[in-house]
């Protein structure tokens, strides 16, 4: 019954911001840049459009150049050289010129099966703090090492010039949740940054709700080319991705759009599967065309399409200054407990497992345990969170705290899996695969 009343008190404070938003001035002002606000039917906009209009706006090329060519003057810059830390100061010292809170973590790590090795490098992460959301958590992030003979202007300077941007200007506004801006290194020898990071926004239970990844956004060789980027994202943030595409129209970026689902449980080409592996949502970006200079020496400015990666720089910004405002209308679900990469035993958390770079987390389970479930669901109430065994469905919960107890002989691996479905049968899952050892049926 609370919920509920809460629910309606949302909605009626979203209804009022709306009615507020459009009868503002600064609209009927914002309509002499010739920006139809009706162009789709179905685009529902809860928020300040003239704020978005107003970001946009203020991510230019000379912003972006700027970053991209003081990186690139760094390179190679191969994590663990001079050139990738010298890249990390710099970064650094960009965050802090901003004003933001900005914190450096150090990582060591052994490489994937490519990159046998040990590698050390740093974590930058610039928060700008959430007014009244402020633990759930949109991270914007790229990776600013290179492989050893590439200048990586496409690879990645191109994303973590939009990140500096997106933090350069995204710092000048307030927004209802937090966003952190994050550079990782380690990307190239596998993902090692992120995964440190990742991992401990994971233990930390930090609520991540969305990452966005930008790797390669900058290269377009024809006319052509310049029409199109690619957007990737999890299954259960599709939702989100109609959200850019009515962005992509609305502001008139008017990319041809290729969309995709990005599978949680293959390898990743990008930071974005160390979130993915963890159970969170992600949204990987990419230039609408391959880049053939990719990890080569041509990967230089002079290959760069500026007012490209500026316009794809814009949408990315766009989409992460509307999602840090706006009243989501769908759940999220995470599952709490047996945590991924654990061992277990008795129902007691025992040990941590080795991870295995390029592989799945291994969770490890003896005996009989209870699988606990989190969800967030702003707008709607929840109906329903269903548990289902190897694709089958074992439980239906309707109460909190959601939870199913997984008593069952077994000596294998099984995918346990937990959809949410809210009020107007929008639905959510997440899932785990467990190595789990329970010689009998307990009591
Ligand atoms: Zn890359």
């Amino acid at each position: 019954m609370k919920t509920k009343i809460i629910n309606l008190l949302i909605l009626l404070l979203t209804s009022f911001l709306v009615i507020n938003s459009s009868s503002t001035s600064t609209i009927n002002h914002l309509n002499d840049n010739s920006i139809d606000y009706n162009k789709s039917n179905n685009f529902y906009l809860n928020q300040d459009i003239s704020k978005i209009l107003e970001i946009i706006q203020m991510v230019n090329e000379t912003l972006i150049l700027g970053y991209l060519e003081d990186l690139v003057e760094f390179s190679p810059r191969k994590t663990g050289t001079y050139g990738c830390e010298r890249a990390a100061i710099y970064i650094f010292e960009k965050f802090v010129e901003m004003g933001i809170d900005t914190k450096v973590y150090n990582w060591t790590s052994f490489g994937n099966k490519y990159n046998p090795g040990v590698f050390s490098g740093k974590n930058i992460e610039a928060t700008l703090n959430g007014n009244n959301k402020k633990d759930e958590i949109i991270i914007f992030n790229a990776h600013y090492d290179s492989v050893w003979i590439s200048p990586g202007a496409d690879d990645d300077g191109s994303g973590v010039a939009a990140v500096l941007a997106a933090a350069y200007v995204l710092s000048k506004f307030e927004f209802n949740r937090t966003i952190k801006f994050l550079c990782f290194s380690g990307e190239e020898v596998g993902l090692l940054g992120s995964k440190v990071y990742s991992k401990s926004a994971y233990e930390n239970n930090d609520i991540i709700l969305l990452e966005f990844n930008a790797d390669m956004i900058g290269y377009a060789k024809t006319d052509e080319d310049e029409k199109k980027f690619r957007i990737y994202g999890t299954q259960d943030v599709d939702w989100y991705v109609d959200q850019i595409e009515n962005l992509n129209i609305q502001f008139d970026f008017n990319f041809d759009l290729t969309r995709g689902i990005l599978a949680e449980d293959r390898m990743g080409g990008s930071d974005y599967y160390s979130f993915s592996r963890y159970g969170y949502e992600a949204i990987a970006f990419f230039e609408g065309q391959w880049n053939q200079n990719t990890h080569t020496i041509n990967d230089n400015i002079e290959n760069m399409n500026i007012p490209y990666l500026t316009k794809t720089s814009k949408l990315i910004i766009a989409s992460i200054a509307y999602l840090s405002d706006m009243f989501i209308d769908h759940p999220f679900i995470h599952i709490d407990s047996p945590d991924k990469g654990y061992l277990y035993f008795e129902g007691k958390k025992i040990n941590n497992l080795r991870d295995k770079k390029d592989e799945q987390l291994r969770t490890i389970v003896f005996d009989d345990i209870w699988i606990w479930v989190d969800i967030h669901s702003e707008v709607n109430s929840i109906d329903k969170v269903e548990f289902y065994y190897n694709g089958r469905i074992q439980y239906t919960d309707t109460e909190y705290p959601y939870k199913w107890r997984m008593n069952k002989i077994s000596f294998f691996n099984h995918r346990i899996e937990t959809i949410v479905y809210d009020s107007e049968g929008n639905t959510a899952s997440d899932w785990i695969d467990i190595l789990f050892f329970n010689p009998r049926i307990r009591d």
